[in-house]
């Protein structure tokens, strides 16, 4: 049997005349940058989102750097976040000159542990990047009431959460911003690549609207040096087809993460396999299911023989990567995100994975443990 880790195709044949209708309509428009399409998909979003103003820009990865122009972010800021992530969310910081100040996780939700943050803060802190990793929110209670008393930005990454909540809030309205990518492995995945920004601050959507055309507001007048970042209607177009299924998606996803637990639990592999637990208050949206395993590499060289994709998010913390070296950290500073990367494996759970599939990824995990 062959169980990929992420099957786009099953999600596309499902859908196939409906996007294909879209783009033709695109092409028939000629319209291709920001313009009707993509206020339509802009306006779909924020009522899906709750949030008053949504933003499409050309990725996830400038959707954090778009909130923290607006922000005012530069050189000798500082903006605290996790190792444990997407490069992205620490490079958007360093771009602009300012300073990443790197906390550790919790070992369980693989989010940033909130215990830590008002240590890390000094009079240069600007901002707190949470990181909604695999799709379950951070402790945006814990994380708001700190940032809220020492008068610093939150920024959502929310990259890999779209659709996931917690409380009667939905990932994008829970911080002062939310950023978004449409990466096609993302629970909403685009054509190639995408992203937005949520906030209901009108200062902030002003300013990262500007922003992201070269900081302009009049054609050829700019206010401020931006960059160019911009969301396609092609993109929007096939976006705004897949939002209508994005609910499903995620229920699809949310069965099969119950039916892991199910399963696993038959095979009594608790000491080996480690699920990954739900906050209470979460809605989790499951971009990955990421387990933790004992002898990881072995296993995952053995499912790919039997023909089950796996992938390890993510292999290296951010504070051992070789472009942050001058960030001081060495190994051993967050060892909790250093024992995570040298653990974690992800197995598929997209939502179109058959009952087959599934069980065979669950044996093929037991096999391997039968032999030591
Ligand atoms: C995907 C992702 C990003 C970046 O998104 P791109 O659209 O690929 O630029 C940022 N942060 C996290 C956590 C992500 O998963």
């Amino acid at each position: 049997m062959n169980v990929p880790l992420l099957d786009l195709q099953a999600q596309f044949r499902s859908l196939r005349e409906e996007i294909l209708a879209a783009i033709q309509t695109v092409c028939d428009e000629q319209g291709f940058v920001l313009g009707p399409r993509v206020v339509a998909f802009e306006e779909a979003i924020a009522q899906y989102i709750g949030s008053r103003y949504a933003i499409g820009c050309a990725s996830g990865s400038d959707a954090l750097l778009l909130s923290l122009m607006a922000m005012g972010v530069k050189a000798g800021d500082e903006v605290i976040t996790i190792p444990f992530t997407f490069f992205a969310t620490v490079s958007a910081i360093s771009r602009l000159g300012a300073k990443p100040v790197l906390v550790d996780i919790q070992p369980d939700t693989f989010n940033i542990d909130p215990a830590l943050i008002e240590r890390a803060i000094t009079p240069r802190t600007k901002a707190i990047i949470p990181v909604h990793l695999f799709g379950q929110c951070a402790d945006m209670v814990a994380i708001n009431e700190i940032a809220k008393r020492k008068s610093i930005y939150v920024i959502e990454d929310a990259c890999q959460a779209i659709g996931a909540s917690q409380g009667n809030k939905r990932a994008g309205v829970l911080g002062d911003t939310g950023c978004f990518s449409f990466f096609p492995s993302k629970n909403l995945g685009g054509f190639g690549d995408g992203g937005l920004i949520t906030t209901n601050d009108k200062a902030l959507a002003d300013s990262m609207a500007m922003l992201r055309v070269h900081g302009s507001q009049v054609r050829y007048l700019h206010e401020a040096v931006g960059i160019n970042s911009r969301l396609d209607a092609l993109q929007a177009a096939v976006l705004h087809v897949k939002l209508q299924y994005l609910d499903q998606w995620a229920e699809g996803r949310r069965r099969n993460a119950e039916r892991y637990q199910r399963l696993f639990a038959q095979t009594k592999l608790a000491d080996r396999v480690v699920l990954p637990p739900t906050m209470r208050d979460n809605f989790h949206v499951y971009n990955q299911f990421t387990v933790r395993a004992q002898k990881r590499d072995e296993l995952r060289t053995f499912l790919k023989e039997k023909g089950v994709g796996t992938e390890v998010y993510y292999p290296l913390p951010m504070h051992l990567q070789n472009c942050f070296r001058d960030l001081g950290y060495q190994k051993g500073s967050f060892p909790v995100s250093e024992q995570a990367a040298e653990a974690v494996m992800s197995i598929p759970i997209y939502a179109e994975l058959t009952d087959a599939q599934q069980s065979y990824v669950v044996e093929m995990i037991a096999e391997f443990y039968k032999h030591g």
